[in-house]
């Protein structure tokens, strides 16, 4: 009886080793949600002179999701280009890069319901007036961010002498040096810039593709509905127009 009462001590003692016997038990608390974003695509993701934190508005929502989701937000700046392939790898739980939503991507990882509208613009250099609209880009050498909706616009109106740089700030110093003729933008983003740090560039003609940005998920993901649900309730509460209002001054038109 004492060795039976020995042998069942021990093999719970080697149980407990095994499973941690609950004496590192997790608190309920938040889990954290891995985010990707990149930088250079300011007001949403960019980091404040100086500081290293990364801020923007898709920062700011991005964080309003995690609360309501209960879980703790982790921003890891990445290439533009690697953040799909890492989530599908499971290496971010999600994306919030002012990323549009294109049937090819939405082939590969789910997209959430449309956060922001936005669309691509043409950016010349102030003094060059010989580019006017998308059909004068005919040949032209275009810089543009690697991966992105401007690339795939650039490559069909400008053929193969378009640029494809890793960071935006490479992309806007090409035109200033000259090495190429235009860029081709996200409108808020190529505003900020010119506003900000390249004042001798210029937007010329409309918005030429609307286009809408969504979070990224894994695909058939548990996360994507929630996300929806977290993104409606910031809509209806108001604290999506606050975050609205804060980065682009006025509330967005409501539809
Ligand atoms: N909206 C563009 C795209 O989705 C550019 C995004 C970005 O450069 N962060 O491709």
């Amino acid at each position: 009886m004492k060795k039976y009462v020995l042998f069942l001590f021990s093999l719970l003692t080697l149980l407990c080793i095994v499973t941690g016997c609950g004496g590192e038990k997790k608190a309920d608390g938040p889990k954290v949600l891995k985010v990707g974003t990149e930088v250079t695509f300011p007001p949403f993701e960019f980091r404040e002179k100086g500081s290293k934190e990364i801020s923007g508005f898709d920062m700011d929502l991005i964080r309003a999701v995690g609360k309501k989701l209960d879980m703790q937000v982790e921003i890891l700046d990445m290439d533009f280009e690697a953040l799909i392939p890492a989530v599908k790898r499971g290496n971010l739980n999600l994306v919030i890069a002012g990323m549009t939503i294109t049937p090819d991507r939405q082939k590969i990882v789910d997209m959430s319901e449309p956060y922001y509208e936005s669309g691509l613009s043409l950016v010349v250099r102030k003094e060059n007036t010989s580019l006017q609209k998308p059909e004068d880009l005919k040949g032209r050498a275009v810089a543009v961010q690697l991966g992105t909706t401007g690339e795939e616009k650039a490559k069909q109106l400008a053929g193969d002498k378009v640029r494809s740089f890793k960071t935006n700030e490479e992309v806007f110093q090409a035109l200033k040096e000259k090495a190429v003729d235009a860029i081709i933008l996200d409108k808020p983003v190529a505003q900020y810039y010119i506003n900000k740090h390249h004042p001798d560039a210029v937007i010329v003609g409309d918005t030429f593709a609307k286009e809408s940005y969504g979070i990224v998920t894994r695909r058939h993901g548990e996360l994507t509905p929630k996300i929806n649900k977290a993104l409606a309730e910031l809509k209806q509460s108001g604290e999506y127009d606050k975050i609205y209002e804060k980065w682009f001054g006025k509330e967005p038109a409501k539809k």
